[in-house]
């Protein structure tokens, strides 16, 4: 049998039709890609008071993970995230919440933000230590304006009197060690979770640490300072968090949160 060439035509784009609904359906199901990348960006727009808010609660309600309160509370208003709370008060698994009205969208970036939390454990106890040992104060200022505007403030200052013990704030190794022009006597360490963690300024470093050589969760570093381009400011430590793709991130978050759990442990 002979196809007349119209209806060849019409089966061809039929035919093309098809497989541009198939591509744009599958498109639109594919699981969305778990880069990491969303992660510290997540992470580090939690505030302080809502993460200890959620400690608080964690402690009335202790069969309800942390890492599940912070993901809900950070994602959906507090009128909605009650509804959800309460049913994990009650039991119910995260697994079975009944969203309700709350978009697919939602319900997944809440999953995601649970996952993040499980994955980088910042804000769980006892896994991350404060790094300064005696009274300190400090604000967010990451991102500020320095030496007029050439760089930006790629990390938090944590003022204090000189002398103060600085601390490690996880195990890792020693990859930095001694003076340079900026930061004056610092020390750089590996964390074992990858990240680099910078601490500057210091008027003397520990005389056990060894380039290469590991250190300890809170093991001592050295102490607090005004060395490098703070000769003219008052002593702090300057802390940094650097990705492994060479992002500094802000450290102010993990640090207020670290500070509470120390003096939660203390009081
Ligand atoms: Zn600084």
């Amino acid at each position: 049998m002979k196809i007349p060439a119209k209806l060849k035509r019409m089966l061809t784009q039929l035919g093309f039709l098809m497989i541009v609904a198939i591509i744009a359906w599958q498109e639109l199901h594919r699981p969305p890609i778990k880069s990491p990348s969303d992660a510290y960006p997540y992470l580090t727009s939690i505030s302080p008071a809502l993460v200890k808010q959620c400690i608080h609660e964690n402690r009335t309600a202790p069969t309800i993970p942390l890492e599940e309160l912070i993901a809900i509370r950070s994602t959906i208003p507090e009128s909605e995230a009650q509804a959800l709370i309460n049913q994990l008060k009650n039991q119910v698994p995260f697994s079975a919440i009944d969203w309700g009205l709350l978009s697919k969208v939602t319900q997944n970036k809440v999953k995601r933000h649970k996952e993040i939390l499980n994955q980088y454990t910042y804000y769980q106890p006892n896994v991350y230590k404060f790094p300064v040992i005696g009274t300190t104060w400090f604000g967010d200022s990451f991102g500020a304006d320095r030496e007029g505007g050439i760089r930006r403030h790629e990390g938090t200052d944590l003022f204090g009197k000189e002398g103060t013990p600085i601390v490690s704030i996880c195990g890792g190794k020693v990859e930095q060690l001694g003076w340079n022009r900026l930061g004056g006597e610092r020390v750089g360490i590996r964390g074992d979770d990858g990240n680099y963690y910078y601490y500057a300024h210091l008027k003397s470093i520990a005389t056990t640490l060894v380039k290469g050589n590991r250190v300890q969760f809170g093991e001592p570093l050295g102490t607090m300072g005004h060395t490098g381009d703070a000769l003219t400011t008052p002593d702090h430590l300057h802390f940094g968090i650097e990705l492994p793709n060479g992002q500094w991130i802000n450290p102010y978050p993990f640090l207020a949160v670290w500070q509470y759990w120390d003096e939660e442990k203390g009081s």
